[in-house]
């Protein structure tokens, strides 16, 4: 007979005190280059030093022309979206199932979010995005969601056929590659987030990449001043003469950050490698269970920023906060349910925003869309795991692969309970 679950007071099957998952590891490594960085300097004026590393290591893996560094991904996603000199009247497509901060910064440049539905693999899908076309349409964004990347050859060639800009939200997806090439690299511009829990972290931090010297240029008078700008803006330029005061914000990221962000960007192909192999763990757990389906890598490599498993609870009649009550009565405590990275289209601030400080936009968002979404239904039945990176974790990924398993095989005895 198999273990009693310990929801109803069988063993449990990992005692093992949490956190389960640490994310990220700070080694002598990190230690020592943000010590290296102390006594060097602090604050970094131009593109030199540690800045400068890194921005050219990053644009290089993705063969890139120019990257530049923020204080956050958030503020990389706003320069990208003032480098394209989008304004008011203008219409950005953008996934409706994200997290909050792709589409957020767009409200600087009056430009107004159409929300677009998502596919199966929760990525916004190319079929809805090429019906929310209107002549006002500039641009489509695109979130490589979880970490799996979007569908870049169709969306590309609808924005090729109308003539539309891409900008790719990058920061679920360090590392990872739509058919064998990267992402970060298929549209105009490219953000990602260098935040605490990101794959490539400073703690806080994020960049951009872009080929278009414009963009750059806009992005860099966005957030920057002075030294910087005199030095990466040539004196031809038109807008070389803006270089002393910038456009009015300062978004410059910390020296100390990037030192870190440097550390685990050298790491991040081993990252990637061993979280392959954790995913892989999982993944043979939960295909065991027609009550779960998994997003599906369809010949890409995804990143595997995080674990999403699909729970129908249509199939068991055991609701999805039972299942993961009993997952945590088992020990798997890091099993969670995404609740902030939510779709978009029905959040008060699309929906309900403050004219008064929003002035002139006639109304924020456009939701072409009524009724069902499916972006709704992946939100309610999305389970999240973490993905381990490090070799020594293997034996903790077995054990939640264990729990999956047993909590799976005992799900009818649950109905009881829920
Ligand atoms: C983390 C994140 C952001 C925002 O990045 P910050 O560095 O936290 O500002 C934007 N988009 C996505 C998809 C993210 O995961």
């Amino acid at each position: 007979m198999a273990t009693e679950l310990a929801i109803f007071g069988g063993p449990r099957t990992i005692g093992q005190q949490p956190p389960h998952f640490r994310w990220p590891r700070i080694t002598e490594r990190e230690s020592a280059a943000v010590l290296r960085q102390l006594n060097d300097t602090i604050s970094i004026y131009g593109d030199t030093g540690i800045f400068g590393d890194f921005e050219r290591s990053f644009a290089e893996f993705h063969g890139r022309k120019f990257a530049l560094l923020f204080n956050s991904g958030t503020s990389a996603l706003h320069a990208c979206y003032f480098g394209l000199e989008l304004s008011q009247g203008d219409e950005v497509i953008c996934p409706t199932y994200t997290f909050f901060a792709t589409v957020t910064p767009l409200l600087q440049t009056g430009a107004r979010p159409v929300f677009v539905d998502a596919d199966p693999n929760g990525n916004i899908d190319p079929l809805e995005v090429e019906r929310a076309i209107t002549p006002r349409t500039k641009a489509i964004v695109v979130t490589h969601m979880w970490g799996f990347p979007a569908s870049m050859d169709e969306i590309r060639s609808i924005a090729e056929k109308h003539g539309l800009r891409i900008v790719e939200d990058c920061s679920h997806a360090h590392g990872a590659k739509f058919q064998s090439k990267i992402v970060g690299t298929f549209g105009e511009t490219a953000a990602w987030s260098l935040q605490g829990a990101k794959t490539v972290t400073g703690g806080e931090g994020g960049i951009m990449l872009t080929d278009n010297e414009r963009v750059f240029q806009n992005a860099l008078l966005l957030g920057h001043y002075n030294t910087r700008c005199k030095k990466s803006i040539p004196k031809e330029s038109p807008l070389h003469k803006y270089a002393l005061t910038g456009f009015g914000l300062k978004l410059r990221a910390h020296p100390l950050a990037i030192a870190i962000a440097m550390e685990q960007f050298r790491q991040l192909e081993v990252f990637l490698a061993q979280r392959q192999r954790a995913a892989a763990i999982l993944t043979a757990a939960f295909t065991k269970y027609e009550f779960f389906n998994l997003p599906r890598p369809n010949g890409n490599y995804p990143s595997w920023y995080a674990f999403i498993a699909l729970y129908d609870s249509k199939k068991t009649g055991v609701s999805r906060e039972c299942l993961v009550r009993a997952l945590h009565a088992e020990g798997l405590v890091e099993v969670d349910v995404p609740s902030s990275t939510c779709p978009l289209h029905d959040l008060p601030l699309f929906t309900s925003p403050p004219t008064e400080l929003f002035s002139g936009q006639e109304s924020i968002a456009v939701i072409p869309k009524s009724g069902e979404w499916k972006a709704v239904e992946y939100f309610r039945q999305a389970i999240k795991l973490p993905v381990w990176s490090f070799a020594d974790e293997e034996p903790m990924v077995t054990k939640y692969a264990e729990g999956i398993c047993k909590v799976a095989d005992g799900i009818k005895l649950l109905a009881e309970i829920c």
